[in-house]
């Protein structure tokens, strides 16, 4: 048998954090078991489904680099085939026209909830004629007795008393049909194995399950994967920061690094931590995730981040960083190999933002000096020691970090200073501040022609500043 699974996002706004782990889950369980991953898009709610949130989720998906097998189906292409089984279902009389008012099902709410009772459709329809030419929805005929048990990979044995269940709508007044139904011709034709989702669905699964069976299908197997909390304990929401997986993207954050967190939400392989896409592919077990709900940590996905981003290969994070210059209005094909860049600075930011911001010297002149750093380095005693570095480096030929660090060595020995007393000025001189990579590695990131219009610069700052004093 081959392993098919699927994610089904409904298209109502971007793809967030919780529905990502879910399409991960998902997705790995496919890969372990050299199966397929299907996407789904449920657009059938008209009203709240939009194309943008269509693209949100693609765009999410080819992020996270959750490459999908098949599809995306679109359900609103589906309604012939979605009637085709709601027709099988009258034919067989497993399902009933109903002409039941708003005003009496709102009676049987109210009078269920003064009880104290789950409000349920009492039935009233499914032994009376209505005709279809008046206005009417259709209804799942449950069955009345029994238990349906989901033997669920997350959450173990769940049963349901058919008694609990009433007669779901299939297909709404204006001919529509409904979710459960929806979903349950299409995991059939899309020969679903297992349904791994959000647990908010654990409800739906049993009737999902009786028209399966009403139609004569085995069920796949289900894992239900608990929500997301916030740090506070509630439910995950954009008021505890970013949930839009796209968002995590123009913060900064590694498609690795997210990935690798949030398969560890709720999910454990002993005490590891660092999971390659491929270790997770080999250690990922649907059953060890945990049953309870987990709560995202902002503090651990930037641990995470800035571990990938001092370990992945700089190709890859030059690459990702190149879209963070673009925000910047850099264009790094115009500069110094964006590659050298990542590397000199893959031990000083936590973020792909952060590591755009440190490197935009590399591109182009910065507007002002940092107060700071300029206080206390471009004074006048650094006038000789910029001079001198300027003469030096105007006569360098090779532009080479061992040929740059030999000027600037040369220069300290010629006045006996320590190295700093040279470097620092220079530093601060090249990048507006006193920290950047190695002096050698900053200078040769400049260039020539750059490295000398900026110590021109600090040299007249220096001046101007001697003039006021
Ligand atoms: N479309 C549903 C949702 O976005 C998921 C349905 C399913 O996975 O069965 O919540």
């Amino acid at each position: 048998m081959t392993i098919r699974t699927r994610f089904a996002p409904s298209p109502t706004g971007y793809l967030h954090v919780g529905g990502a782990r879910t399409a991960l889950f998902s997705w790995l369980y496919a890969r372990k078991h050299g199966g397929k991953f299907v996407l789904r898009i449920e657009d059938t709610d008209l009203e709240r489904s939009t194309a943008e949130s269509v693209n949100a989720i693609l765009e999410g998906m080819t992020w996270l680099g959750l490459e999908y097998d098949e599809g995306p189906f679109y359900q609103t292409h589906r309604f012939e085939r979605y009637n085709e089984v709601i027709g099988e279902l009258m034919d067989k009389g497993l399902a009933y026209r109903c002409n039941c008012s708003k005003e009496r099902l709102e009676q049987l709410r109210e009078t269920a909830m003064k009880n104290k009772q789950k409000p349920r459709y009492d039935g009233h329809c499914r032994h009376r004629e209505v005709s279809a030419d008046e206005p009417h929805v259709i209804r799942f005929r449950n069955p009345l007795e029994g238990t349906v048990v989901v033997d669920d990979m997350i959450r173990g044995r769940v049963a349901f008393n058919n008694s609990e269940l009433d007669d779901l709508i299939i297909r709404r007044t204006d001919g529509s049909p409904t979710y459960n139904l929806t979903v349950v011709v299409d995991d059939m034709d899309m020969e679903i194995t297992h349904v791994i989702r959000g647990d908010d669905h654990l409800n739906n699964t049993p009737r999902q399950i009786n028209i399966l069976r009403a139609l004569g299908k085995g069920s796949p197997k289900y894992g239900h994967v608990p929500m997301i909390l916030g740090d506070d304990g509630a439910r995950l929401s954009k008021r505890h920061g970013a949930v839009s997986v796209m968002q995590y993207r123009e913060d900064g954050f590694l498609p690795e690094a997210l990935l690798n967190y949030l398969v560890r939400l709720g999910w454990s392989h002993g005490d590891q931590e660092i999971f390659s896409i491929d270790e997770m592919i080999e250690l990922f077990e649907i059953d060890a995730v945990n049953k309870a709900a987990s709560s995202f940590n902002t503090e651990k996905l930037l641990w995470l981040n800035q571990h990938y981003i001092k370990e992945d290969d700089p190709k890859r994070v030059a690459h990702l960083l190149s879209y963070h210059m673009g925000a910047l209005d850099i264009d790094p094909t115009e500069g110094p190999d964006l590659v050298e860049v990542a590397e000199a600075q893959r031990e000083r930011a936590k973020t792909l933002v952060e590591m755009a911001e440190i490197s935009a010297f590399c591109y182009r002149d910065f507007d002002a000096y940092d107060e700071k750093a300029a206080k206390k380095h471009l004074r006048p005693a650094a006038q000789e020691p910029l001079e001198r570095m300027r003469e030096a480096l105007q006569a360098l030929e090779e532009w080479s970090e061992a040929a740059l660090h030999e000027q600037v060595e040369k220069v300290s020995e010629a006045l006996e200073v320590k190295m700093g007393k040279v470097a620092q000025p220079l530093r601060v001189a090249l990048v507006g501040r006193a920290a950047s990579p190695g002096i050698d590695v900053t200078l040769k990131l400049v260039g020539k022609e750059a490295t000398l219009r900026r110590i021109d610069r600090a040299l007249a700052y220096i001046a101007e500043r001697a003039a006021q004093a």
